[in-house]
């Protein structure tokens, strides 16, 4: 797959570049940041930290304007102080749209891209605001040197507040067409919406009764890069709420994510759309380094440790995370008390899941060690360290619609509102509550916004994945004679679907 670059932000961090970049006498300006990058398997995204203001004479404004080597000489030691890269951003007032570089953007900026690779070791970044309707643009100075220095413009500039706004660049993920089957999408929320909507990339974490009905819900509105990651397999005993599977499925001891990608594949409407599946745990390198490709993650698991891994990222990389889940309570004789199911986005503004009280970090440490395959264990801590993993189909389909509104809320920003915080639905007395949350002081997840790849290491070897990996390819030439034909039959009904 071809290498793609980026630029996330906070909604605070653009605040403080449009109050220098934007002037009120209508001219182009321009200004220095900090930057951390964020490596993820396909795509590296800058990160912006500080702004660097000016000082008197570092730049002059005439209509354009111009810097100064003194302030790129400044600008760059700051970053190299702080282990960050630079960006140099300046504004074309009243653009609009991805902007392209005029000849003398490009000469600025390769002029100062090789001193400023060598102050600070990292690749010059350079930024354009189309002041017009508030766009930006990007590219990454990572090729060649020398003479040769050139740049990658980036796929996309996002900015992470109460909604995701992003900024694409048409020629290098160019808006996907609409098709006949997305007519009634594309009439609630128009076409702009619907090519921004589209090109997200989007991760879904875990394929269970949750994560499965999200995954097609995605695939059917229209998206074109939607991922699925999911170690586990298909059981017998999921079959109540994994609606989708079938009991072959569990016989042939296939894995959820062939379920998933077989389910969003059949329900997809893209013209062009790609449904990725990983087999990697979220919290493997791999799969935390494949996160690191998406604009926006849903977590649909409910084990702290992969949680506690999704939490981290969406402040420490800016990748906002949907995340939900239910609780059912049961009274001692056995009958059903309540249900409660949680939805929110965790992104820098919103307190943190540990801070929010969705994830116990205490047990982050016990999930880790395995101690939660340990029956002794979960004997002596019980139901409130160890989560039950209780959900049954006709409520999984509410906490997947709770998700998928925070999304709409936080996407398309109905009538200007974004996602509304934490949510909490009970069952009981069908109330909908907004839960009043706020952030730890000192919180240290919330306090690593934007650092990167100098995120607290939460990954390692994950062993219940790497078991159930194994399991499912230890079977014998009969189970995979019959995966084959069931492949094949399913082939020829996809291929009957088409014609
Ligand atoms: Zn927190």
């Amino acid at each position: 797959m071809t290498r793609q670059t980026s630029v996330a932000m906070t909604v605070a961090v653009e605040e403080a570049l449009m109050a220098r970049l934007v002037r009120p006498d209508g001219q182009e300006d321009l200004c220095l940041a900090t930057y951390r990058p964020s490596t993820g398997a396909i795509r590296s995204t800058a990160l912006i930290r500080e702004v660097i203001p000016p000082q008197p004479g570092e730049r002059h404004v005439h209509g354009n304007a111009t810097i100064t080597a003194d302030y790129i000489l400044r600008g760059a030691a700051v970053a190299e102080e702080d282990g960050c890269g630079l960006v140099v951003l300046h504004s074309h007032p009243g653009g609009h749209g991805w902007q392209s570089m005029s000849g003398p953007d490009r000469d600025c900026e390769s002029s100062y891209a090789n001193l400023v690779r060598e102050l600070t070791g990292l690749p010059l970044v350079g930024m354009t605001l189309a002041s017009g309707n508030r766009t930006w643009s990007a590219r990454h100075w990572d090729l060649g040197v020398g003479r040769d220095v050139d740049c990658t413009h980036c796929a996309n500039v996002r900015v992470i507040g109460d909604r995701l706004a992003v900024s694409w660049n048409d020629a290098v993920c160019p808006a996907p067409r609409s098709t006949s089957s997305q007519v009634r999408t594309v009439s609630a929320w128009g076409d702009e919406c619907q090519a921004d909507l589209a090109r997200r990339r989007v991760l879904v974490v875990g394929a269970g009764s949750v994560g499965l009905d999200v995954a097609i819900r995605l695939a059917a509105s229209g998206l074109c890069h939607l991922t699925i990651l999911d170690f586990d397999l298909v059981e017998e005993r999921n079959l109540d709420r994994l609606v989708g599977a079938r009991r072959r499925d569990a016989r042939l001891r296939r894995a959820k994510i062939h379920v998933a990608r077989r389910e969003a594949r059949a329900a997809a409407t893209a013209a062009d759309g790609s449904i990725e599946v990983s087999d990697r745990s979220i919290c493997e390198p791999d799969g935390l380094k494949l996160a690191l490709d998406h604009d926006l993650i849903f977590s649909c698991v409910d084990r702290p440790w992969p949680r506690a891994v999704l939490n981290s990222l969406a402040y420490s990389d800016l990748i906002p995370v949907i995340d939900g889940g239910i609780a059912i309570d049961t009274f001692d004789d056995g009958t059903m008390r309540n249900a409660t199911w949680r939805s929110h986005v965790v992104r820098p503004g919103r307190p943190c899941m540990a801070c929010n009280g969705q994830l116990d970090m205490g047990s982050v440490t016990a999930d880790r060690q395995g101690l939660f395959e340990d029956p002794s264990y979960i004997a002596g801590a019980g139901q409130a360290v160890v989560p039950a993993g209780q959900n049954v189909a006709p409520l999984s389909i509410s906490v997947a619609a709770s998700l998928l509104a925070q999304y709409v809320s936080f996407s398309v920003a109905p009538a200007d509102f974004g996602e509304p915080g934490p949510l909490q639905y009970a069952l009981s007395t069908h109330q909908l509550d907004r839960l009043d949350c706020s952030s730890r002081s000192h919180c240290s997840v919330e306090l690593d916004e934007g650092v990167g790849n100098r995120r607290v290491e939460l990954t390692g070897r994950h062993e219940p994945a790497e078991q159930k990996r194994m399991l499912a390819e230890s079977v014998g030439p009969t189970t995979r004679l019959r995966r084959w034909v069931d492949d094949l039959l399913r082939s020829a009904n996809c291929f009957l679907d088409r014609i």
